[in-house]
């Protein structure tokens, strides 16, 4: 859903220019506010990307008059003094969004929380119903919230030294006793993708403080609007285009990056190159792992996130949603989420009607499927993979909504490999890198290259997954490219 059909045209091919200042691959949300910063500074920057709308995983799709969410639900920091807010208040982005609250709710077979829009209010709320832990609560969200405000000063302290190597469940068992507590405070793994035991402290800090402190917002019209406005923004600056073509090589001269060539021949040249697409697939397949470094085979030992099954339902207005809370519903009892089967599901029609034909209702839902990256290396027949999941997924919602089946009008699905057809990210990695001790903070990629005037932006580098981080990102390389100027 663009604005105007202007802006999905790609730039006319005898108007390029002979040599780019910068080209970005990948109209991701990284590759988008990259490439505006630099075009609003003056860059004669190209931004190349394969689908035929901008935006990776901030996408939207109509089937029958309803507008889904592809993959994105909600965005942390939209607010005026937080990254997301200040980064589109830098770029002259205007755009409404709508703020959850409850930012969330965790619902476990024997009990429900909601969590509230405010921090202090979740603290208050915690100590409340964990009173023999109150000074616990306290003191963890202290240092939560400290070394959330290190990451992203990106400061090295002692904060940072004490939690970098530990996971959060480590840090848990280091504050709390109670076991349903720390599996309360563990209830949005989701949004990282690994459970307590395994994901990094800092990576669940700059998630979960980002939404608690700094909001987490819908934006207006859908998530492809978030990122069409970017992209508006980017031709405004000047910038060129080329939708639908796929970046096949970054050609070289030794150590240093030239350009790029298109899968269908052509090649353009630039003095710097962005990657906004898979890691992996910039240095081995791109560049044909040409150099011969330990940045490479640290690439080799790293390892994708999970990805997810999707289903987007339209159902008619006569389903009586007001009920049903938005949030995730696990099977866990445990705080270890050894069942570790969760589901996410929304209505984004309640927040925003106009994504639905006049009185319909949308219904979104996100299943994590446990050892998922496993199975679906190992699975053949995606077609029936869909089907039987499309099927399981419904009977599970019947659970929480009795008549379902009755009012659903319109019925579509995702797999990994759907979302690794739309992005090409690996396996349909949803957050690159998966987000443990040994790829998060220092040890996930940086920026800046061993390819001279090769920079990384977006969710396989640093600081991580979401689209908070990504607009850091973005914004981050493009900084370290004027200043320096792409060397
Ligand atoms: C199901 C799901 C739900 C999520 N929910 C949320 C959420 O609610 N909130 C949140 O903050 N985050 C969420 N995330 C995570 C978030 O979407 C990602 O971390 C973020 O969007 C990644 O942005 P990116 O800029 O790094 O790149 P991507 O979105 O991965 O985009 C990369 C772009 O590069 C293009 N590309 C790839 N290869 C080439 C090539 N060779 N040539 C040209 N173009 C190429 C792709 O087509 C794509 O457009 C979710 C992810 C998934 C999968």
């Amino acid at each position: 859903m663009l604005p105007s059909k202007t802006y999905i045209q790609s730039t006319k091919l005898d108007r390029l220019y002979p040599c780019y200042d910068v080209i970005v691959i990948g109209a991701g949300i990284a590759g988008l506010i990259c490439a505006a910063f630099l075009a609003k500074n003056g860059k004669k920057v190209l931004l190349i990307e394969q689908h035929s709308i901008p935006g990776g995983y901030c996408t939207s799709f109509k089937r029958k008059g309803f507008n889904f969410d592809a993959a994105v639900h909600h965005i942390g920091g939209c607010g005026k003094w937080s990254i997301v807010g200040r980064c589109f208040k830098t770029l002259g982005i205007e755009m409404n969004f709508y703020p959850l609250d409850p930012m969330d709710n965790l619902i476990f077979p024997k009990f429900s929380i909601e969590i509230p829009a405010n921090l202090e209010d979740y603290i208050t709320r915690l100590q409340e119903r964990y009173q023999s832990e109150k000074d616990s609560v306290k003191n963890f969200f202290n240092d939560f919230i400290k070394l959330y405000r290190a990451t992203f000063n990106n400061e090295k302290s002692q904060i940072i030294d004490k939690y970098k190597d530990k996971t959060f469940g480590e840090m848990l068992n280091a504050f709390f006793k109670n076991d349903e507590l720390k599996m309360v405070l563990s209830g949005q793994w989701g949004y990282i993708g690994l459970p307590p035991a395994k994901a990094s402290a800092i990576g669940m800090c700059q998630m979960m403080i980002n939404y608690l402190k700094d909001g987490a917002f819908f934006p207006s019209g859908g998530t492809q609007e978030f990122a069409n406005a970017i992209f508006k923004k980017f031709i405004d600056f000047g910038g060129h285009v080329m939708l639908s073509f796929k970046v096949k090589k970054i050609l070289s001269s030794g150590n240093t990056v030239k350009g790029v060539k298109l899968e269908e021949g052509k090649e353009i040249a630039s003095d710097v190159v962005v990657s906004n697409i898979d890691a992996r697939q910039t240095f081995f397949e791109l560049l044909e792992g040409r150099i011969d470094s330990p940045f490479l085979r640290k690439i080799e030992r790293m390892k994708e996130s999970c990805s997810f099954f999707l289903l987007y339902l339209g159902v008619g207005a006569e389903l009586d949603l007001s009920e049903l809370k938005r949030g995730f519903y696990h099977t866990s009892n445990d705080s270890s989420y050894a069942a570790g089967e969760w589901m996410y599901i929304s209505v984004p029609t309640k927040i925003c009607p106009s994504l639905a034909p006049a009185n319909k209702q949308i219904i979104s839902v996100v299943v994590y499927i446990k050892d998922g990256t496993y199975k679906y290396k190992n699975i053949n027949d995606w077609k029936s993979f869909k089907q039987d999941m499309t099927l399981s997924t419904i009977n599970r919602l019947e659970h929480y909504i009795p008549d379902i089946k009755k009012h659903i009008e319109v019925k579509e699905a995702a797999t990994p490999k759907t979302l690794e057809r739309y992005t090409l990210n690996t396996n349909g990695a949803a957050y690159g890198w998966e987000v443990s001790v040994n790829q998060i903070w220092d040890n996930r990629l940086p920026h800046k290259t061993p390819f001279d005037n090769l920079y990384l932006a977006g969710h396989w580098t640093r600081p991580g997954p979401g689209i908070c981080a990504v607009v850091s990102s973005g914004w981050n390389v493009a900084n370290l490219i004027m200043k320096i100027g792409g060397n």
